[in-house]
């Protein structure tokens, strides 16, 4: 139970905050017992620790909430878990104008009653921190840390420390009284092995595949941040510092493990529907794998982009047509997008979140050809999926590929793209980048408000694409005037052309590879 190797002591001494360590001396000056626990513990005692180390750092004491309160000023207790924020800053419990963070101070607790199996029926205060450390959900987050006389001293009753040094994920006490307690920490077993690397152990294990239907009582707030943390996982190869020893973890592992449990029953079913269905001749992986691998392989650490990678092709099975070498999947672009969204805000992700994910998945079957695809055709690509999304957009498309099983991540084409893109950047692609608007319209050639002026710009636009040399006032206003003459109708079939032509563009991806892509 007791740490004393001193030069370790000093070491972990002084990976704790000095704002933290008052806090603790603080709470001891008024007799009461008071330990950094939880997350923070177990990150700390870890070689590589996610993200260089803890974040957030937790303090449990015996004091009750209003107890705490009144011994730190600068604090707020606003929900009934018990906990109370303390607020601090860099150099101590100071106010004032100083970036300040906040340290959770929360009572001892024990585990009560879930009788909806979402939300603990009453909180429960108790005594001791066997019984604090005892409700907690795996046994490397039961760890709890004492700082005395420049000294620290590690709290493990459950043997936390051993499973660290294993890398495996162990529920406090048994697996099936806990999961019936509270489902989310079947999930929350999957983020923490996807996060750190580690393998859940056995019979926790079995325990998640046998309750894996209790998740559908956790509500989808709490699914959606457990899901969050597992796509933003770092894959085994990339980030994971120079911890070489593990090779499991990641986004890609953490999906699969839920798959494998029944769990992605009740947080994303429409990918289960990809499972075993095989593809076409450009294709050696079914849908779902492929789907994994593109996540797995996604070189952006975006949320967005992420999500977008898993659910590229998630419209796939649906609109898989023919079997064999020559199934195709018409559209499965333009309803993915849709089913994205529903799935996203089925898992109440911020609105901003999905449309991102929506615009990339409508976008990622854009055609480019160095040889055949003209500047214009780019800048049509670039109007309709943003300048700003480009880059994320080009990320998708390497996931893609990587996860199809193509060795090269970025082949001469996209970084030909890039440059197109990086050439073209100034070039007009909304109307707001005219170099005129409808006030010049109304203005130079009088024309009444009304719907024609934003046609007639509509056409004017689809020129400059076709010919960025004509985006200057003289011209513009020229052509418009030219313009003005033909009615309404005939200016919406003007504007039209340039669907047609992306329409065309379209009819050669159906010829060229990408059409069963
Ligand atoms: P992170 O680094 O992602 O914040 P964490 O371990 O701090 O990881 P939190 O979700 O912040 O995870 O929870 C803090 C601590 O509270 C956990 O380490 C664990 O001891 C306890 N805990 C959190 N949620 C549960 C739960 N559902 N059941 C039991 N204990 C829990
Ligand atoms: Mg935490």
């Amino acid at each position: 139970m007791f740490d004393s190797y001193q030069g370790h002591n000093k070491k972990m001494l002084k990976k704790i905050p000095k704002p933290v360590i008052n806090i603790l001396q603080e709470l001891e000056k008024n007799k009461f017992e008071a330990y950094v626990v939880g997350g923070c513990v177990r990150d700390l005692l870890m070689e590589n620790p996610p993200a260089g180390g803890p974040k957030d750092w937790d303090v449990a004491t015996n004091a009750q909430p209003e107890e705490v309160q009144k011994i730190f000023e600068d604090s707020f207790y606003e929900n009934e878990f018990g906990t109370v924020g303390v607020k601090i800053s860099e150099q101590g419990t100071v106010s004032s104008e100083q970036k300040k963070w906040v340290v959770e101070v929360t009572t001892y607790r024990i585990e009560s009653k879930y009788s909806d199996k979402r939300h603990p029926d009453k909180i429960k205060f108790a005594k001791t921190l066997e019984e604090d450390l005892g409700r907690r959900d795996f046994t490397i987050n039961a760890l709890a840390l004492k700082v005395e006389n420049n000294l620290t001293e590690i709290i493990d009753l459950f043997g936390g420390q051993k499973d660290l040094q294993k890398k495996i994920i162990r529920t406090v006490g048994d697996p099936g009284e806990r999961f019936s307690e509270d489902a989310l920490r079947m999930m929350r077993a999957i983020r923490f092995s996807s996060v750190l690397g580690f393998s859940i152990e056995k019979k926790t294990l079995e325990s998640i595949k046998k309750n894996s239907k209790l998740l559908s009582y956790v509500s989808h707030e709490r699914i959606k941040d457990e899901l969050q943390k597992i796509i933003l996982s770092d894959s085994p190869a990339s980030t994971r510092g120079n911890d070489r020893s593990s090779t499991r973890g990641g986004p890609a592992e953490g999906i699969d493990l839920l798959h494998e449990t029944g769990l992605n029953n009740f947080i994303i079913p429409e990918l289960e529907k990809g499972v075993g269905v095989k593809q076409n001749l450009h294709h050696i992986y079914t849908i779902y794998k492929h789907s994994l691998l593109a996540l797995k392989y996604c070189p952006s650490p975006k949320l967005e982009v992420r999500l977008a990678a898993l659910l590229h092709d998630i419209a796939k099975p649906q609109t898989k047509r023919g079997e064999g070498t020559y199934a195709t999947f018409y559209n499965h672009d333009h309803v993915g997008a849709r089913v994205a969204e529903k799935i996203l805000e089925r898992l109440r992700f911020p609105r901003e979140v999905i449309e991102k994910v929506k615009l990339l998945i409508d976008q990622h079957m854009f055609y480019y050809n160095p040889d055949e695809v003209t500047e214009s055709s780019v800048r049509r690509l670039v109007q309709r999926a943003g300048l700003q999304n480009m880059k994320d957009l080009i990320d998708l498309r390497i996931a893609d590929r990587l996860g199809s099983g193509t060795p090269k991540a970025k082949p001469y084409k996209l970084r030909h793209l890039e440059y197109v893109i990086d050439k073209i950047s100034h070039d007009a692609i909304s109307v707001k980048m005219l170099k005129i608007n409808g006030n010049d319209l109304i203005k130079t050639l009088k024309i009444k408000p009304g719907p024609k002026i934003g046609a007639i710009l509509d056409v004017l636009l689809a020129e400059v694409i076709e010919d960025p040399a004509k985006n200057t006032q003289e011209l513009l206003l020229a052509r418009a005037k030219e313009l003005d003459k033909e009615n309404l109708e005939v200016l919406r079939k003007m504007a039209k052309v340039r669907i047609e032509e992306k329409k065309e563009e379209e009819d050669k991806e159906l010829k060229g590879k990408y059409w069963v892509k």
